[in-house]
């Protein structure tokens, strides 16, 4: 596999104001494209950093990307560098010119001199003319080596990328790279391969990458073959050995979302859903419709913090949060159940739990959730715990609620 190395620059990276996400953009697209970045090197505004971040990355590939330092301000001094490095003077591109002269008039600007000082590129090197901005970036050849130079800002670098650099690089390497992302939920990472038990009939086929967060476990695969045939068909089988094992956790593939799924399954029966939310305080209502098209199926929610809400609206029965407390098991599956009858929905999910830091009690602790699902079969409860960190556990409590309404 052809190696890439990326050199990221920019103060800014190394103060921790921004996140080098540039790296992380660059770093999937080589590798869909069938190479593989070996190193990233973060440098500073500095001219003796970048130039030695350039020599190494030279001493060892052959093809180089850096991005981060072409603007206009004082502090980005990226293009002089390289130029210096490469041997060649700025010149003044006209088309480059025309485009920032462009650029203001569309914004009814005057064009500030400073701006027009990016329309100067090196001589030897080829323009990437950008119309996404003001700085074009710049691309340098030297035997069979390359370098490829693009602005920092994020909207701009992947629009460079995807338009000059992922073309050049198609044609690198004839060896076949095809990925697919298997996406789970509902069981630890250490859980799921215990499950699935041994990994050679798996690695026979493919690379396996598991990815775990606080929402599942993403199973990332590789394969390598001559062609796409080949590749195709080991990703396929080495998708059915997981299905084999782990189908209730799978809820779907590369792009999909877990709402997405929940609402394609919706749609294909021409069902609805309503939401009754207490600790998630709507935001399964907004994962829901986060789906083009939810308005065929997602019909209302009802935000119900407080206990007189849940009594005043959705019908809960205030003995039973006396007795039980509104983080119980009846109060969900009532909310639920109330939820169905009074939006007419076919399906009706509820949420009640602690979200914490603060009010856990020792049968009660923080983190304790409860999850109901009610309509076309007997309403259903789950019981979490999860952590103690309050923003996750929302998130927790709306991922655990949409893969209740999944199954
Ligand atoms: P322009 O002239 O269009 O601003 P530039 O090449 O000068 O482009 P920089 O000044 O280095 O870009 O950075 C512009 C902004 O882009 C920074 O404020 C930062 O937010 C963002 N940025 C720069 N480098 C990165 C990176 N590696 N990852 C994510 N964001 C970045
Ligand atoms: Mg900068």
């Amino acid at each position: 596999i052809p190696q890439v190395e990326i050199v990221a620059v920019g103060n800014e990276l190394l103060n921790g104001l921004v996140t080098d996400t540039n790296s992380t953009f660059l770093s999937a697209q080589m590798r869909a494209h069938g190479l593989q970045v070996a190193r990233v090197s973060v440098v500073q505004d500095d001219a003796v950093a970048i130039r030695s971040a350039l020599d190494q990355a030279l001493s060892r590939v052959d093809l180089v990307i850096v991005t981060g330092g072409l603007g206009a301000t004082h502090d980005d001094i990226t293009k002089q560098v390289l130029a210096d490095y490469f041997g060649t003077p700025l010149v003044r591109d006209p088309k480059a010119e025309a485009m920032i002269r462009t650029f203001f008039e569309k914004r009814q600007k005057p064009v500030p001199e400073a701006a027009l000082r990016q329309a100067e590129v090196p001589q030897a090197g080829r323009t990437l003319y950008n119309d996404q901005g003001t700085a074009p970036g710049m691309m340098f050849q030297r035997d069979q080596q390359r370098v490829y130079v693009l602005p920092g800002v994020p909207r701009e670098m992947e629009h460079l990328t995807r338009q000059y650099i992922l073309p050049d690089v198609a044609t690198v390497g004839n060896l076949c790279l095809q990925q697919r992302m298997l996406l789970t939920t509902g069981v630890v990472e250490s859980a799921l391969w215990e499950q699935f038990g041994p990994l050679d009939a798996l690695e026979s086929l493919v690379k396996v990458a598991s990815l775990p967060s606080h929402l599942g476990v993403r199973i990332h695969l590789t394969a390598q073959g001559k062609d796409e045939n080949e590749t195709t068909a080991k990703l396929d089988q080495a998708e059915q050995l997981l299905r084999d094992v782990l189908a209730d956790y799978i809820y779907g593939r590369d792009e999909e979302t877990l709402e997405s799924v929940v609402g394609k399954k919706l749609v294909e029966r021409g069902e609805t859903v309503a939401v009754a939310e207490s600790c998630t305080g709507g935001l399964i209502g907004h994962r829901l419709t986060n789906v083009p098209g939810s308005s065929r199926y997602f019909l209302q929610g009802w935000m119900t913090y407080s206990n007189e809400a849940k009594i005043k609206n959705l019908g809960v029965d205030a003995r039973l949060i006396e007795q039980h407390g509104a983080v119980s098991e009846e109060v969900a599956r009532q909310m639920a159940d109330g939820a169905c009858q009074r939006a007419h929905t076919d399906w009706a999910v509820s949420v009640t739990g602690i979200a914490g830091p603060d009010g856990g009690t020792v049968p009660k602790p923080v983190g304790l959730t409860y999850i109901a699902v009610a309509g076309k079969v007997p309403t259903v409860c789950q019981k979490f715990v999860f952590p103690q960190d309050r923003v996750r556990n929302k998130e927790r409590a709306a991922q655990a609620a949409l893969n209740l309404l999944r199954q």
